[in-house]
């Protein structure tokens, strides 16, 4: 069978209301089909491409009408004759790219792999200008399994932000966002401003740093930072939770989710006394985290209960997910410390977020840029749909 003949017709000229009325006012009447049209809008030019099939046999009228319509336009015109329609294409995957600035050098790696890999890039759009410049590429004939650490490679060599999900299904519809606290929600670590109003700031600093760097076994650090504690009136936790910085972008996240029904969770290795009060105020709806023995209204120093260590933070997405009734696929996990490193690979999609260098490595995406809302560009939100939320939520009083 010999495939059909098609006509695809391109246009360029100034962005206004009205061209796609008047381009297919121009092919109308004749039986024409439209097979496909694509439209991309850059600096206020318009490219217009069309691909029509059943054709008139008087090929000659049709033609005559579209160059017609653009001269009056003003605007240039390609019409090619071939045949048949755009191929099928499968094995569809994601890529998102981020860079503050984002550079050709950065393109050109991420085409490189893509190209090696046998990909095709069938779809590429903005979705932030600022703070940082996303965009997303839609891939077909590639796996997220070889794209994924391909790419992670070339983002550390040159210095940009990369994530794969597969595209489709998986990437519409409710997810549940798990994010660690300590330097991921908030900017600061908690038991270091618990331990500054003990005076013991330096030394329980010393000791989380080593355990974020994996250097440490996790719940005997946290044993021996939480000791430097004893003695701390439990009136402390208000003044402490008033104090927490919330990260930049926190806020716009949170909320966005909300608005997108999604359920989120915390997750952490601090403390249930100020991780409790975070969430509640932020409307997130679970919490898992340590919780500090107090007696007559003074710390002991000891933590009460199972440790919330790398395990158990994975075994709490896990837990999270099964209560919503999602599958793991459809969990986020977000986190900085080696403690989560369990927790972003359990999870359909893992960020280290401004990770340690061995947190970043065996993550499936690294966030480096300090805007924990970028989340939402690796979830497929523009800045424009965010920014529009926004704008609706303080409408609304929300
Ligand atoms: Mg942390």
């Amino acid at each position: 069978m010999t495939e059909r003949t098609t006509l695809a017709a391109t246009l360029t000229g100034p962005d206004r209301p009205g061209i796609t009325h008047a381009l297919m006012d121009a092919a109308a009447g004749l039986g024409t089909e439209v097979l496909d049209l694509e439209q991309v809008v850059l600096r206020g030019q318009v490219t217009i491409a069309l691909l029509l099939g059943s054709l008139p046999d008087d090929l000659g009228r049709l033609t005559d009408r579209l160059a017609g319509t653009c001269a009056r336009l003003g605007y240039r015109l390609t019409i090619e004759e071939g045949s048949g329609d755009n191929p099928t294409r499968l094995r569809r995957v994601v890529v998102t790219l981020l860079g503050r600035p984002l550079r050709a050098t950065h393109l050109a790696a991420v085409g490189r792999v893509i190209a090696e890999h046998g990909g095709n890039i069938d779809r590429i759009r903005r979705l932030s200008r600022t703070p940082m410049t996303t965009l997303e590429f839609v891939v077909s004939n590639a796996d997220v399994d070889d794209l994924r650490p391909a790419l992670a490679v070339a983002a550390a060599e040159v210095g940009f932000d990369v994530s794969v999900s597969p595209a489709g299904l998986a990437r519409q519809g409710r997810r549940l966002v798990v994010m660690d606290v300590d330097s991921t929600l908030i900017q600061d670590e908690v038991i270091e401003l618990l331990a500054a109003h003990a005076g013991r700031e330096a030394e329980v600093r010393a000791v989380t740093e080593a355990a974020m760097r994996g250097e440490l076994d996790f719940a005997a650090s946290l044993h021996e930072r939480v000791a430097c504690l004893a003695g701390l009136p439990a009136t402390i936790f208000d003044e402490v939770v008033a104090s927490v910085r919330l990260t930049p972008g926190a806020r716009t996240l949170v909320a966005t989710l909300r608005d997108l029904g999604f359920a989120m969770g915390l997750v952490s290795g601090g403390f249930l006394e100020v991780v409790g009060p975070l969430a509640a105020e932020l409307g997130i709806g679970y919490v898992h985290a340590n919780q500090l023995e107090v007696r007559d209204g003074v710390l002991t120093g000891r933590v009460q209960g199972p440790v919330v260590d790398r395990a158990a933070k994975a075994a709490t997405l896990r837990a999270f997910a099964e209560a919503e009734g999602l599958p793991l696929s459809r969990t986020v996990a977000i986190g900085d410390g080696a403690n989560d490193l369990d927790m972003l690979a359990a999870a359909g999609l893992g960020i280290a977020f401004n990770a340690k260098p061995a947190v970043r490595a065996s993550a499936d995406t690294a966030l480096s840029l300090p805007h924990l809302d970028a989340v939402l560009y690796l979830l497929g939100f523009s800045r424009e749909e965010v920014e529009d939320a926004a704008a609706a939520r303080a409408a609304s009083g929300a």
